[in-house]
């Protein structure tokens, strides 16, 4: 068992993944409570607003960028994806097990959900890959750095990020220059050229860039970008490639929040199935 390193305030990272389906219930209506509103006698809120107090205050554009050279040049070790998969897998936590997933169990729910509507096999391979970036945390990597809705940096913060007064306290507020609208960006300049903050969604990108087709790179890559993909923020930054690419981070995103089997995935069963799909875009081990 791996211990999640300090400061971990998310007894789980599964309990950012359950906020946001308060925030973004099923049914298609939006809990855009504000922060006074959520219930903070609930301790599970309480830590979900503690984890997004760590990532606000820190999410700084140079530490994203620090970290992008510490891990996209991957060369902490070779895995092929299903290895990945259980080795993520090792991540257990302090989460109920009756009624969480394990974390190979979450990538396989929403494959299978993806896989049961009829979509293309790249489209299912995203679902089955698109938290293996979340192994950050077995490297030591604390929660903040690691999950939580991303956001560009060396621009202004948008309200429409969760928890937007947290921002207060990031050191870039105190940097006007990268306070206006575009910061250091220009208007339309796309989000190839934007640094996001720092977590799972970037860095497995990074992994699978090689790879995959870019429908399904751009679910990799902003899936956890909510204040784009569910509230239309940032769109002064974006090119018109963008804007029609992130008709499939939408077309993800439900996979991700809402598939639930009746009965949890069992790996092994699947195996045969995802090692098959596996090798038809990936060799037989990739670098990390
Ligand atoms: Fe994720
Ligand atoms: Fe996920």
């Amino acid at each position: 068992m791996k211990i999640v390193p300090d400061p971990a305030p998310l007894a789980s990272m599964d309990e950012w993944e359950d906020d946001l389906k308060i925030r973004y219930p099923e049914d298609g209506a939006t809990n855009n409570f504000d922060s006074e509103f959520r219930n903070y006698d609930d301790p599970a809120r309480d830590s979900v607003r503690t984890f997004y107090k760590l990532n606000h205050e820190q999410q700084t554009l140079e530490f994203a960028r620090d970290k992008k050279k510490e891990f996209c040049g991957r060369e902490y070790r070779e895995m092929g994806i299903w290895e990945a998969c259980e080795y993520l897998n090792e991540l257990v936590d302090d989460s109920d097990p009756d009624t969480d997933l394990s974390q190979i169990q979450h990538l396989l729910q929403t494959a299978e959900a993806i896989r049961a509507d009829g979509h293309p096999r790249w489209f299912i391979l995203a679902g089955l890959i698109h938290d293996l970036g979340k192994t950050l945390c077995l490297r030591d990597e604390p929660q903040w750095a690691v999950v939580g809705d991303t956001f560009p940096l060396g621009c202004a913060f948008s309200e429409k990020v969760v928890y937007p007064e947290f921002f207060d306290s990031n050191p870039d507020s105190k940097k006007p220059e990268l306070m206006t609208k575009y910061g250091i960006y220009e208007e339309g300049c796309g989000l190839d050229a934007v640094t996001m903050s720092w977590g799972h969604d970037e860095y497995m990108y990074h992994v699978a860039k090689d790879y995959l087709p870019e429908e399904a790179l751009y679910m990799l890559r902003y899936h956890s970008f909510y204040a784009a993909h569910k509230e239309g923020a940032y769109e002064h930054l974006m090119n018109d490639h963008d804007k029609g690419m992130f008709k499939w981070v939408r077309a993800f995103n439900p996979y991700d929040l809402y598939s639930k089997a009746d009965t949890p995935p069992d790996a092994e069963a699947l195996k045969p199935f995802y090692e098959e799909l596996i090798s038809e875009y990936f060799p037989e081990r990739i670098r990390w």
